[in-house]
């Protein structure tokens, strides 16, 4: 019997016009080597914000002296996991994550108003405060939204966070999950190994998990 079980890529496109938050750097790049104007190759030159795009947080991002991106355990970022439908507006409460066996999947990403561009919403579903401390407390490895931020845009706090990083949760953020269905799948998202920094791009992928 042959198995269909293709990797859907969960990533967003990063470029020129990927959105960020007010006042981050935007993704850009130029050409430093350029075989246009008769260099041997092409190597080109980036400047962005390293949460452009689908990324990892690291503790550093949100506590002075928290593990930086490039040293993080790798284990949260690939395994089994569940996709399911979140809210379309407001908070991601206890209340939505009820169902899931985080025994079976422990890592979760949520499905909430799934943008397909790039652009920076003003407005976006984040997670409270609850819904965290509960993924936390009962063994939840990574949870990863398609929102630019596990809290609302304008908190300043970072409560949810906090509460993920005091639980050992890692963190994925503006993942592209419009295309994919609620579910159980195998997950890989590797952060790149930047030491000392406080995020890092991951190219996330999914496969559906055997039943
Ligand atoms: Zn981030």
């Amino acid at each position: 019997m042959s198995e269909q079980r293709d990797w859907i890529d969960i990533s967003q496109p990063v470029g020129p016009d990927s959105g960020v938050f007010a006042g981050d750097t935007k993704f850009r790049y130029s050409w430093k080597w350029d075989q246009r104007r008769g260099a041997s190759c092409n190597v080109a030159a980036i400047e962005t914000s390293p949460h452009v795009g689908t990324h990892a947080d690291a503790p550093l991002h949100f506590r002075l002296g928290g593990t930086s991106i490039g040293e993080v355990d790798l284990e949260p970022f690939l395994g089994p996991c569940i996709v399911i439908e979140g809210p379309v507006d407001g908070m991601v409460q206890q209340s939505h994550l009820r169902n899931i066996d985080l025994a079976a999947t422990p890592r979760v990403l949520l499905k909430t108003h799934s943008r397909l561009d790039t652009a920076f919403p003003d407005r976006f579903v984040a997670l409270s405060v609850e819904a965290a401390e509960y993924l936390g407390a009962r063994g939840c490895r990574l949870i990863g939204l398609d929102t630019p931020s596990v809290d609302p845009a304008a908190s300043k706090s970072m409560e949810a966070h906090h509460a993920l990083g005091r639980r050992n949760v890692a963190i994925l953020e503006n993942l592209q999950l419009a295309h994919v269905s609620a579910g159980r799948y195998e997950l890989i998202a590797l952060p790149l190994r930047w030491i000392g920094l406080d995020a890092a791009p991951v190219r996330a992928i999914l496969r559906p998990l055997r039943a």
